[in-house]
């Protein structure tokens, strides 16, 4: 079952030896304090969000293992250039005296995140240590979200207890159990009016659209040269820059048509020089085909 939630972003801090040796294990390249950036993350805690749900300490102690050398990526205009932050250590932190709705000991899970200190990732650094709020989201897979009230999967539904809902003075929630994955973390710009909960599905879809129109734009580019490129095989007399301009206004399923024209064209001009050129188009879809999963 996988998990998003919100973390919460806090200031930079001063490195001790101790933290170099451990960025040293994650970056293979010996780095001194004056090349490095650190921050925290307050990454997730045991209290009961909106919701209604909440880790329990022992599963932020085995998300403290996991979240160990995961990187987190900023903005979109930061992530086009490559920036990432990376997790070189975790803390549980118990809250002495503070207690969460459930009534027990309030603790959490903190990140130690580091960036270097490059040309481009200054402004960025500025933006941290300048307190611009930035949304933090991350995202792990439990096991199990257990009912509160009486210890069932809650995802099931079979117990009929419903979150945020009291039984008999006893708030019902979930409490995540079993962590086995830390996934990536990002930083979100936050929109001026957002919807509590919205934020966390719609990066994650976000992305994938963007990466998947990602490819699709290569895939495309690929096919139209392609065209153009068995066009010209088939037909000399027209200028390869007018066949360009053709296969740029044409849909996927029009380009496909053509090319199998074209390569049944060729067949019948150069039989013996086609299989070649056939054979070249063949791999080349392959190829893209390979991207598109
Ligand atoms: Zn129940």
């Amino acid at each position: 079952m996988r998990i998003q939630k919100e973390a919460e972003l806090e200031q930079g801090l001063v490195l001790e030896e101790a933290d170099l040796a451990l960025i040293h294990q994650l970056s293979r390249k010996k780095l001194t304090r004056e090349e490095v950036y650190a921050f925290c993350v307050r990454l997730c805690d045991n209290e009961v969000d909106r919701d209604g749900e909440r880790f329990s300490a022992e599963c932020l102690g085995e998300l403290a293992r996991l979240f160990v050398g995961k990187s987190g990526i900023f903005d979109h205009q930061w992530s086009a250039a490559g920036q990432t932050a990376r997790i070189y250590r975790t803390e549980l932190v118990r809250e002495e005296g503070t207690l969460t709705q459930a009534g027990d000991g309030y603790c959490y899970l903190k990140g130690y995140a580091y960036l270097l200190r490059t040309e481009k990732n200054r402004d960025l650094i500025a933006e941290i240590e300048g307190g611009i709020k930035k949304e933090v989201s991350v995202g792990c897979a439990v096991e199990r979200a257990v009912c509160s009230i009486c210890g069932a999967d809650l995802r099931s539904g079979s117990c009929g207890h419903v979150k945020g809902q009291e039984y008999e003075g006893k708030l019902c929630f979930a409490e995540l159990q079993g962590a086995t994955d830390a996934y990536e973390w990002s930083f979100v710009a936050v929109p001026a009016q957002r919807n509590a909960g919205v934020i966390k599905t719609f990066d994650t879809q976000r992305e994938q659209l963007e990466r998947e129109a990602r490819l699709g734009r290569k895939y495309l580019a690929g096919l139209k040269d392609e065209v153009a490129r068995l066009g010209a095989l088939a037909d000399p007399e027209l200028e390869s820059g007018v066949l360009k301009g053709i296969a740029d206004k044409l849909e996927e399923g029009e380009l496909l048509a053509l090319r199998r024209a074209y390569e049944v064209r060729l067949d019948k001009l150069y039989p013996a020089q086609t299989q070649l050129n056939y054979s070249g188009a063949q791999q080349r879809e392959q190829k893209d085909g390979a991207f598109l999963i």
